[in-house]
């Protein structure tokens, strides 16, 4: 297995009390596998990557109990300098907003140029060959001219694009993309989500696709684990969802993505909003939201069922996923 979080917890000491992010997150990434972690702000997917890179602001981010296993090593064993040189060769991030992650005042050629520089002890001329090199894999026009220009001189989609080139320069095992469609209108949103898997195939890289939109991933996730409230509350093959969810969560989010074929009909949204992390709800944390919450659900937390039949390994943390499966 590429990477293995295991029962990973973050919390956030915070003025008005500690709260508790990530609460037991378990999941893995092989070679050449895409998991996309769905879910609310505030769910956890996003400080759970943070913490899997080795960026979360420490403090007031805590690391209070876990292992994140990747190629076998257990990286929060690991000293800080060791870290840094896995971020970036060995595994790079891509975030939601390209212009605020670029260097507004070097030249996009000078970003791209100096992966090649600092981590492989390339000449400047030979590194600016490979910046040409990456514009045109991920498919920017004239990548020769533009690769004078500056991050500000690019259309959304194709500062995007030119993230996705930083990331894959040193041709990372894994790559994290938090949110990587979310500020682009929604064709270019497909264009850059389709480069994302055919680059993952080609390099045969893990990826880890962070989302809220259920409605992005369906065609390029292999598995989709689903968070609330720093727990994953439900974890299956991507067809597995589609078909039925087993978490009334899930159906939720699935019940409230846009449908081409019910245009104008009004949209599902889940009703309430996600927790305060200073106050996650006892028994099951989704039940003052849960259209099927019974007496038991406001006591006894569920843990991750096993449910079946599945095309591969499932879970849902609810106590009745048979009825939401069937229903
Ligand atoms: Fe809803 Fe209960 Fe299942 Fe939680 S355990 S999702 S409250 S039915
Ligand atoms: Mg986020």
């Amino acid at each position: 297995m590429l990477l293995e979080v295991r029962d990973l917890h973050v919390e956030f000491r915070t003025r008005d009390g500690v709260a508790k992010a990530v609460n037991g997150v378990n999941y893995s990434v092989d070679a050449g596998e895409t998991l996309a972690v769905l879910g609310e702000s505030g769910s956890g997917k996003s400080v759970t990557a943070q913490t899997v890179m080795g960026i979360l602001d420490m403090p007031p981010g805590r690391i209070t109990a876990g292992e994140i296993l990747f190629q076998g090593k257990d990286l929060l064993k690991l000293k800080e300098e060791e870290r840094r040189k896995i971020r970036g060769a060995e595994m790079a991030m891509i975030f939601q907003d390209a212009l605020s992650s670029l260097n507004p005042v070097l030249s996009v050629g000078d970003q791209l140029g100096e992966m090649f520089t600092v981590h492989r002890g390339m000449s400047k001329k030979d590194a600016r060959a490979k910046a040409v090199e990456l514009m045109d894999h991920v498919r920017i026009p004239a990548a020769k001219e533009r690769v004078k220009q500056y991050p500000h001189q690019f259309s959304g989609g194709m500062r995007q694009r030119i993230m996705i080139a930083m990331a894959l320069a040193l041709e990372p095992a894994l790559i994290i993309a938090d949110e990587p469609t979310t500020a682009l209108d929604v064709t270019v949103q497909a264009q850059v989500m389709d480069l994302l898997a055919e680059l993952q195939r080609e390099y045969n890289m893990g990826l880890i696709l962070i989302t809220h939109d259920l409605g992005v991933v369906a065609d390029v996730a292999d598995r989709i684990a689903v968070m609330y409230a720093g727990r994953i509350v439900e974890s299956a093959p991507v067809h597995d969802i589609y078909k039925a969810p087993a978490h009334p969560y899930t159906r939720g989010l699935l019940d409230s993505i846009p449908r081409l074929d019910q245009k104008g009909q009004e949209l599902y949204a889940i009703k309430g909003l996600p927790p305060s992390l200073m106050h996650i709800p006892k028994g099951c944390a989704f039940h003052p939201r849960c259209p099927m919450a019974q007496d038991v659900c406001r006591t006894d937390e569920p843990p991750l069922y096993e449910v079946t039949p599945s095309d591969g390994e499932r879970g849902s943390a609810c106590h009745f996923w048979r009825e939401c499966l069937h229903g």
